[in-house]
C-alpha cells in the first residue's frame, strides 16, 4: 500500500518536473516576444518624441500639426502627440483642446523622459486612460491598444518593467493575481527575467499553476508537510524498509512499557463435577495498527529480544492484583501464571515475586507456575526452576505436556504438582491415531502419581468430556467446551454465577 502511494508520489513529482522543463521553455519564448514588443513601442516612443522636439518647428504651429500628423501615421503604437509649455499641454495632433491641459506629475523618470500610468484627462472627449510619455515640451500618449492582438496565456504573468525593475509599464496575462515579485521564494525557479540595453527595459513572466509552486506556499505547504510526515511516519510504522520482524520487536518494546497489553483468564474445572478447580491467565496483545497479535508470536519475541522478564513481570503483578480478592474468597483456587524457563530466573526474580504476593495477601500456594521448555533448557535446567519454585512454596505446572522436549522420561526427575496434557492430544482423545493411542498410555502412566493433577488442555467437545468421564480417572479440564479466556470483570461475573448454580 506505502509502495503504490509513494509511486504515485514520485511519478507526480517526476511528471511535474517534466512539466515544469517544458513550461520554462514556453516562458522563455513568452518572455522574449514580450520584451520585442514592449522594445517596439518604446523605440517608437523615444524615436517620434526626439524626432518632435529636435525638429525646430514653432510649438503648435500648422508646419507643427503637419509634422505630428506626419508622425502619428508611421507610429501607430503612438495614439496622440502634442506639445507642453510652463507644465500645461498646449495641443494635442488628434484631440482638438479648447484650453491648455495640466500635466499631471510623472510617476516614474528615466534618462530624460517622464511616465505616467493609465491617465485620463477629464477636459476630453474620450475618457480612456493612457500612458503619457513626456520630455523637453513634447508629450505622446501610448496607444491603448498596444498590446492588444498580444494574446498571453493565463497560466503566466507577464511584466513589463524599468530595468531597475522598480517600475511596471504594462501587466498581461493573469492580472488578477500579485505582482511579481523577482527576489521571492522560488522566483529562480518560477520567474523567467529577460531584459534589453536599448531601451533600456525587462520582462519578467511568472508561472502561475505549477504544483510545486502552490504545494510551497500558503496553507498548501501544512498540506505537502503532513504527506511527507505521513510517508515518513509510515516508513517507521510499516517499516517499508524495515522487516516486519524488527517493526514488531520495536512495537512490542512500545507495548509492554506503555502498558498496551492486556490480560484473560481461562477457568480450570474438575470434570467428575465440574466445580471451578482455577484459572490461567493470558497475555493479550492488541496493536492499534497490526491489530490482535497472538502470544504464540509475540511471546518467543519479547524472549528472543530478551524482553520476557519485563512482560512476566507486568502479568504477574497485574493478575495477582486483578484476581487477589477471589484467591482470598476461594482459597481452593489457584492461579496459573506462565513461565518461559529463561536465565532470568534469578533470586532477584523469586523474592520481587513474592513480595508481590505478600502484598496482595494471597496464600503463595494458590499461585502456580506454568513451565514450558524451550529447546535451549535441557530437563536439568526445568528440574532446577521446578525445585526453586517450589522451595518457595509456589505450585508448579508441566504445561503443553508431551510436545517438544518434555516426555515421560522427565517424570523420574521433575517433581511437579501438576501436568497440562497438550490440547493436540485432547483433540486426539478416543480417535485411533497415534496422539490417540499416546494420549491413552499418558493416561494410565499419570494415574499412578497420586500428587500429581492431571489437566486435559482445550477441551472443546463434549464427545471429549464423555470419554474422559468414561475412563473415569481425576481429570481437571481446561478449554472453550467449559470457557473461553474472560477480562477480569467478565470472570469475575462468571464466578458469581457458578457459585449460585452450585449452592443451589
Ligand atoms: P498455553 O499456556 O498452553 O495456553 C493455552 C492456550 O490454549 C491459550 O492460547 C488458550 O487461549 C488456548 N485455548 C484455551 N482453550 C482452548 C480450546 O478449547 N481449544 C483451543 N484450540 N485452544 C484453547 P493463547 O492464549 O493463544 O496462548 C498461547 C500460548 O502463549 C500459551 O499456551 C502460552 O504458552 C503462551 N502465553 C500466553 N500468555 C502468556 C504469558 O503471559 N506468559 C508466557 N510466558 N506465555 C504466555
Ligand atoms: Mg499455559
Ligand atoms: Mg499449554
Amino acid at each position: 500500500m506505502q509502495l503504490i502511494f509513494l509511486t504515485i508520489l514520485f511519478l507526480g513529482i517526476f511528471a511535474q518536473m517534466m512539466m515544469t522543463t517544458f513550461h520554462r521553455e514556453e516562458m522563455k519564448g513568452v518572455a522574449h516576444l514580450a520584451l520585442s514588443h514592449a522594445n517596439q513601442i518604446a523605440t517608437q516612443l523615444t524615436a517620434a518624441i526626439k524626432l518632435l522636439a529636435d525638429s525646430g518647428t514653432v510649438a503648435c504651429s500648422q508646419e507643427d500639426q503637419h509634422l505630428m500628423q506626419d508622425i502619428l501615421h508611421i507610429n501607430h503604437f503612438i495614439a496622440d502627440i502634442g506639445r507642453i509649455e510652463r507644465g500645461m499641454v498646449q495641443c494635442l495632433t488628434l484631440n482638438k483642446l479648447e484650453g491648455p491641459l495640466p500635466l499631471p506629475k510623472a510617476q516614474y523618470m528615466s534618462n530624460g523622459y517622464s511616465f505616467v500610468q493609465r491617465y485620463q484627462f477629464e477636459q476630453l472627449p474620450r475618457h480612456i486612460p493612457v500612458d503619457l510619455t513626456f520630455r523637453d515640451n513634447v508629450i505622446a500618449m501610448t496607444a491603448p491598444r498596444a498590446f492588444e492582438g498580444f494574446e498571453i496565456s493565463t497560466s503566466y504573468t507577464v511584466e513589463i518593467r524599468s530595468a531597475s525593475l522598480k517600475h511596471t509599464f504594462e501587466r498581461l496575462g493573469d492580472t488578477t493575481l500579485p505582482k511579481i515579485d523577482p527576489v521571492g521564494h522560488l522566483s529562480r525557479l518560477l520567474i523567467e527575467k529577460q531584459c534589453s540595453d536599448k531601451p533600456s527595459l525587462c520582462v519578467l513572466v511568472r508561472d502561475n499553476h505549477p504544483f510545486i509552486y502552490h504545494a510551497l506556499s500558503g496553507p498548501t505547504l501544512g498540506a505537502f508537510m503532513i504527506i511527507i510526515l505521513f510517508i515518513l511516519l509510515s516508513y517507521k510504522i510499516w517499516g517499508v524498509p524495515v522487516s516486519r520482524d524488527k517493526q514488531l520487536k520495536s512495537r512490542l518494546r512500545k507495548a509492554i512499557t506503555h502498558g498496551q497489553l492486556s490480560l484473560v483468564y481461562q477457568p480450570k474445572f474438575v470434570l467428575k463435577d465440574e466445580r471451578i478447580q482455577g484459572f490461567e491467565v493470558l497475555c493479550r496483545w492488541h496493536d492499534p495498527l497490526l491489530g490482535s497479535i497472538s502470544p504464540e508470536v509475540f511471546i518467543p519475541l519479547a524472549e528472543q529480544t530478551k524482553q520476557i522478564r519485563q512482560l512476566t513481570l507486568f502479568v504477574i503483578e497485574q493478575s495477582i492484583q486483578d484476581m487477589a480478592r477471589v484467591l482470598q474468597q476461594y482459597p481452593e483456587y489457584t492461579l496459573s501464571i506462565n513461565l518461559a524457563v529463561d536465565e532470568y530466573l534469578t533470586k532477584s526474580f523469586i523474592e520481587r515475586v513474592t513480595e508481590i504476593v505478600k502484598k496482595h495477601s494471597v496464600n503463595v500456594n494458590q499461585i502456580m507456575f506454568e513451565i514450558t521448555e524451550r529447546s535451549s533448557f535441557g530437563c536439568q535446567d526445568v528440574v532446577s526452576v521446578c525445585d526453586v519454585l517450589r522451595m518457595h512454596h509456589f505450585r508448579v505446572s508441566l504445561d503443553d505436556f508431551g510436545t517438544g522436549y518434555s516426555n515421560l522420561s522427565w517424570l523420574s526427575d521433575i517433581y511437579t504438582d501438576e501436568i497440562k496434557i497438550d490440547r493436540m492430544f485432547t483433540h486426539a482423545l478416543g480417535t485411533d491415531t497415534i496422539a490417540g493411542r499416546t494420549v491413552n498410555m499418558m493416561l494410565d502412566l499419570l494415574e499412578g502419581f497420586e500428587d500429581v493433577t492431571i489437566v486435559m488442555e482445550g477441551i472443546e467437545t463434549p464427545e471429549q468430556v464423555d470419554y474422559l468421564l468414561k475412563r473415569d480417572i481425576a481429570v481437571i479440564g481446561q478449554g472453550w467446551y467449559y470457557a473461553s479466556p474472560m477480562p477480569i470483570e467478565e470472570i469475575k461475573a462468571f464466578i458469581r454465577r457458578h457459585s449460585i448454580r452450585n449452592i443451589i
